[in-house]
């Protein structure tokens, strides 16, 4: 499915509706070419993120020629909201749902009857019912609009059951043209809804995901500076700022902290009382708030031009959710900062997210044959039914089966003849959150440009391999490791082996020789050359040597969540040839992490000999002796002093694993300093001489 040109342009009739009816007076040239394509009687497939006036790509349509034009909308919310911006500009509008009062359906239903609508919304649940269908084959629907089209996917990121009915509802209204609008649609969503609403050869655009004035960047820090992180990007970029947070305790934590350092900042989530917050809603829009600190709850119709930093504190769940939630800042089209907090630990608080949402199929089938056997339930009995679980994952089971209205409101148990809950369906989905949590995993350890990554991620054509707006292409690479050449072309030889059949994290797993279940199942797969050539590596360095491999064009990564690697020409080339093959990765490796995984073959060590100092050096310092505890907590008063004085978070300087080398090694000279993980040339200039110092004197 490609993006395709030459479709002319919006009738006279669409302009004039533009201008009169809503007051614009030139197009953007996404919503021109869609508007002109749906006017040709075209299916349209249109990805825009939000806030680039995606709705006049279907209203003009709709006002230009006579005839009804039915709109598909996941929300009353966002349906009604819609609906007034239509009345508010004179068109007869309206919307279906489960919150009108009888009169009030009465009455849409008779002027949807006799004609007197332009747009009429309706919730997804509507097609369900056999009535609908007949009511749809008597209105005539001269155009069909599906709004937020990603809920067809169970790879988009808010699929909806409801939506894949939407194929034969569009056949029900005799099959007119279909419009698909979405902020959010990989590849392989577009795919998905391009089949699951039978579109035929659709206009597809794919159209601003790449703002150049948005600067975006990733800092890579522990968990516990996160919060000094942020109070230094706020110190950093002055202005209205947008932090979010994963967890509410965060939220309140991190307001609360921001307050205790003269920030004007407010929490705002779920838990709070609805006038809470609307009172942060309302005193963040006027300006007496410089700071709001939220769950991803915050946002919703939320529209302030000039939010100049939006900081994740947490990792988001997906690359779709942080380009939505980042992509509020700089509405203004004036220059703004994306900064997304990176720790290691991140990953695991998404997967827990992940692992409650889609409990183990054996865990669901125990805990209901518990709750049948008892004969009612709860949820604090639940746990107490089967001991044999960790409560966690008892109530992430019976959260499923409630929801799966297996478990009554009033207690009963439901006796079913078959599986509790369609457990393809939701290991599918599992699958699917899992996938999105790697891409963001991959944005945020990312060296390429980050605008180019997600161009690529979500197809749009054109983009620049390098920027001038994201760290990776502005910030002067740190100090750097060679590449062993032997590694780099065990690299090339495994894709070249799998070519364009696995990703990055599976080639890494085998150049490290991971006993992995994919291994285990394959044993031949452990007889290749380069099965654990990088053995003793960690997971994320291998990855930058692959990462490196696509930066010098001899690797490709295709689209969407599950990218595989493909060998180019360059690859081949450099595979045959026996030329020099230097690469080079950052030599800091950020996130820790000791080497767990036996490796077997063939190993390649770095070209220095033997690993880099200090890798999986335990970090709670029981490795230190008394001699070395001593220079850490000198070292750590020295950190400590030079932070306040420069004004900057002290992981800034050195991090912990750094300060506990360097008491563990007590380097004597720049030379020795600088085989020290996490001291680049930078630093061992400007701090260099102090520590040698401060480590003689110790
Ligand atoms: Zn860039």
């Amino acid at each position: 499915m490609s993006q395709r040109g030459a479709v002319g342009a919006p009738s006279r009739a669409a302009l004039a509706a533009a201008r009169d009816v809503f007051g614009v007076t030139a197009l953007r040239p996404g919503q021109a070419e869609a508007v002109a394509a749906a006017e040709t009687g075209r299916d349209v497939l249109f990805v825009a993120p939000t806030g680039t006036g995606k709705s006049l790509a279907y209203w003009l349509p709709a006002l230009a020629s006579p005839g009804l034009t039915l709109v598909v909308s996941p929300l009353i919310a966002l349906m009604t909201d819609q609906v007034n911006r239509l009345r508010g500009s004179g068109v007869a509008a309206a919307a279906l749902h489960s919150q009108l009062g009888p009169g009030e359906l009465r009455e849409t239903l008779a002027a949807a009857r006799r004609g007197a609508l332009r747009l009429l919304y309706v919730a997804p649940e509507r097609f369900a019912a056999a009535s609908f269908g007949d009511l749809l084959a008597e209105l005539r629907i001269a155009r069909f609009v599906v709004d937020e089209a990603h809920c067809i996917s169970s790879w988009g990121h808010d699929f909806r059951q409801d939506y894949r009915r939407l194929g034969s509802a569009v056949s029900a209204c005799g099959r007119p043209p279909v419009t698909a609008v979405t902020a959010t649609a990989t590849p392989r969503v577009r795919e998905d809804i391009s089949s699951s609403l039978g579109l035929r050869d659709p206009f597809t655009l794919v159209t601003g995901f790449v703002r150049p004035e948005l600067t975006l960047a990733v800092w890579r820090c522990r968990r516990g500076d996160k919060r000094a992180a942020v109070i230094q990007a706020l110190s950093e970029v002055p202005g209205r700022a947008l932090i979010y947070c994963g967890r509410v305790r965060d939220c309140d934590e991190m307001a609360e902290a921001l307050r205790a350092v003269g920030v004007a900042a407010a929490a705002y989530h779920a838990q709070l009382e609805g006038t809470a917050r609307a009172r942060a809603q309302a005193e963040f829009t006027g300006g007496r708030l410089r700071v709001v600190v939220a769950t991803s709850a915050f946002g919703m119709g939320i529209d302030i031009a000039d939010i100049r930093q939006v900081i994740h504190h947490d990792f988001p769940r997906s690359l779709e959710d942080y380009h939505q939630a980042a992509g509020r800042a700089g509405r203004d089209g004036l220059p703004a900062r994306c900064l997304l907090l990176y720790s290691a630990a991140d990953r695991s608080l998404q997967e827990g997210f992940i692992e409650d949402a889609y409990p183990e199929r054996e865990t669901v089938r125990e805990v209901y044959r518990a709750l049948l056997r008892a004969g009612r339930w709860d949820l604090d009995g639940a746990a107490d039914l089967v001991p044999s679980l960790a409560r966690r994952d008892v109530e992430a089971a019976v959260r499923l089966l409630e929801g799966a209205g297996v478990l009554l409101p009033g207690g009963e148990v439901r006796q079913l003849n078959g599986p509790p809950v369609d457990f393809e369906e939701r290991a599918r989905l599992k699958q699917a959150a899992y996938a999105r949590l790697h891409q963001m995993m991959a944005y945020a350890t990312s060296r390429e440009c980050r605008h180019a990554r997600i161009a690529d991620y979500f197809g749009e054509p054109g983009a620049a391999r390098r920027c001038s707006s994201c760290d990776n292409c502005l910030t002067p690479a740190g100090a750097e490791l060679p590449v062993p050449e032997a590694a780099a072309r065990a690299a090339l030889r495994a894709v070249a082996r799998f070519d364009g059949h696995l990703g990055a994290a599976r080639i890494a797993e085998l150049l490290r020789g991971v006993d992995s279940p994919w291994s285990r199942e394959r044993p031949w797969a452990r007889e290749l050359d380069f099965f654990g050539a990088l053995g003793g590596w960690d997971g994320e360095r291998t990855r930058d040597v692959i990462a490196e491999l696509v930066e010098r064009g001899m690797l490709q990564r295709g689209h969407g969540e599950r990218p595989t690697l493909t060998l180019t020409a360059a690859g081949r080339s450099a595979l045959r040839d026996d030329r020099e093959l230097a690469l080079t990765i950052a030599a800091a490796t950020p996130t820790p992490r000791p080497a767990r995984q036996r490796s077997a073959g063939r190993r390649v060590g770095p070209r220095s000999g033997g690993a880099p100092v200090g890798d999986g050096a335990d970090p709670s310092g029981d490795d230190l002796d008394a001699g070395g505890r001593l220079r850490f907590e000198r070292l750590r008063r020295w950190r400590l002093e030079l932070a306040r004085a420069e004004a900057r978070p002290a992981f800034t300087v050195f991090d912990d694993r750094t300060l506990r080398q360097l008491a563990a090694h007590a380097p004597r000279s720049v030379a020795d300093l600088l085989r020290v993980h996490g001291v680049g040339p930078v630093k061992a200039a400007r701090y260099g001489d102090a520590v040698i110092r401060l480590l003689r004197e110790a």
